[in-house]
């Protein structure tokens, strides 16, 4: 799929470089262009894709801090720009916008809906939201600011791929040392699912093809990917199994929403050299997919990859009734009622103080 990139705040413009990178050294030749918009001057600094500084008016490069809705309104007042310096990112061949943020600070959580939206209004092709929600133990605020990011996101975007933070972090880690690997983890999977039908020469029907993702995005608001991968045999006959076993980690253990495998729709996506890869086992997989998400639209492929081992991706849409997600908004929920509180006792005690002044 030919796709557009664009990182909103921190987290948006570090995954986005990180894809474009990945799509460059594996040279998928998916991501047509990348660009990063911050409200924070340093945050853009050390990018090494194009960027672009907005609200300089309203915060002068210092960016918003966890402000989310400070984070809207600037987004808002020059969306315009934004849209205007997407000229060589976007071009005829785009299929698809990817708008990247994390959901829980204050420029991407706030300005990525409002981007969104404007994109919408301006483009024809879908636009996608790639989305990081905050670990279980980042702060109240954070969850509070990604349960608010996440219900417009839903409502703006043509789907809106979930990574929660606390899925392919390594055990052991803070979230914040992890970082790196999860985005270089980000970049890898929504790298493949990205290339889905690029760079595919010579090779046979079976071969995913890029509308099979955008079809399966179509059928709910919220998606995930998952993936796992295994060494396989030379021979493609002796690979049925690694084949299937791969596919059920993949959507059992390696899901970017974990516990989630209920969908409306999904996409088998299986890669690895063309000689290892079993038919056989891609239909087994495919078939188990189908009663495991119970969903009646589940497609399969392969795709071409040049590697001694098998990786099974998995590409879940329509998941918001999974439990996963619910227990997120239930904390996101809780989070911004206690927000709200310190937000009233503290403009309660500020006026006290003006009155005493
Ligand atoms: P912003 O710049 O105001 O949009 O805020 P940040 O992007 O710094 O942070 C928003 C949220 O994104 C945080 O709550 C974290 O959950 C997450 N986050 C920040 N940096 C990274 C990163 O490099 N990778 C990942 N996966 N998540 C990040």
């Amino acid at each position: 799929m030919k796709a557009a990139l664009i990182g909103v705040g921190q987290a948006g413009g570090k995954v986005t470089e990180a894809l474009l990178a990945e799509d460059r050294r594996a040279g998928y030749g998916a991501v047509r262009g990348a660009l990063a918009v911050n409200t924070a001057k340093a945050d853009l600094e050390p990018l090494d894709i194009d960027t672009i500084l907005i609200g300089q008016e309203r915060v002068k490069g210092h960016g918003v801090g966890a402000d989310n809705e400070l984070g809207a309104e600037v987004m808002q007042s020059d969306v315009r720009e934004v849209v205007g310096a997407l000229d060589g990112v976007i071009d005829a061949q785009t299929e698809a916008i990817f708008v990247v943020a994390g959901l829980g600070g204050g420029t991407g959580s706030g300005g990525a809906p409002v981007l969104v939206k404007e994109l919408q209004r301006v483009h024809e092709i879908p636009v996608y939201a790639l989305g990081i929600l905050p670990g279980r133990d980042e702060g109240g605020i954070y969850q509070a600011n990604a349960g608010r990011s996440l219900k417009t996101l839903v409502r703006e975007a043509d789907s809106t791929l979930l990574v929660d933070n606390d899925a392919w972090r390594e055990t052991g880690r803070s979230v914040t040392e992890a970082f790196d690997a999860i985005n270089e983890r980000i970049a890898r999977r929504v790298g493949i699912l990205l290339a889905a039908g690029e760079n595919v020469e010579g090779v046979g029907e079976s071969v995913v093809d890029s509308s099979e993702v955008i079809n399966t995005l179509k059928s709910g608001n919220m998606s995930a990917v998952g993936f796992a991968s295994a060494d396989a045999a030379p021979d493609a006959g002796e690979n049925v199994n690694v084949v299937t076993s791969t596919a059920r980690k993949s959507l059992l253990t390696g899901m970017s929403v974990p516990e989630t495998t209920e969908a409306g729709a999904a996409l088998v996506v299986v890669a690895g050299e063309a000689d290892r890869v079993s038919r056989k086992g891609v239909e087994k997989a495919r078939s188990w997919v189908e009663e495991e998400t119970r969903s009646m639209q589940v497609r399969g492929g392969d795709f071409p990859l040049d590697s001694d081992k098998i990786a099974v991706l998995v590409l879940l849409s329509g998941i918001s009734r999974s439990e996963r997600i619910e227990q997120f908004m239930e904390r996101a929920k809780e989070a911004s009622e206690t927000v709200e509180q310190e937000q009233a006792t503290e403009d309660f005690q500020n006026d006290e103080l003006d009155d005493l002044l």
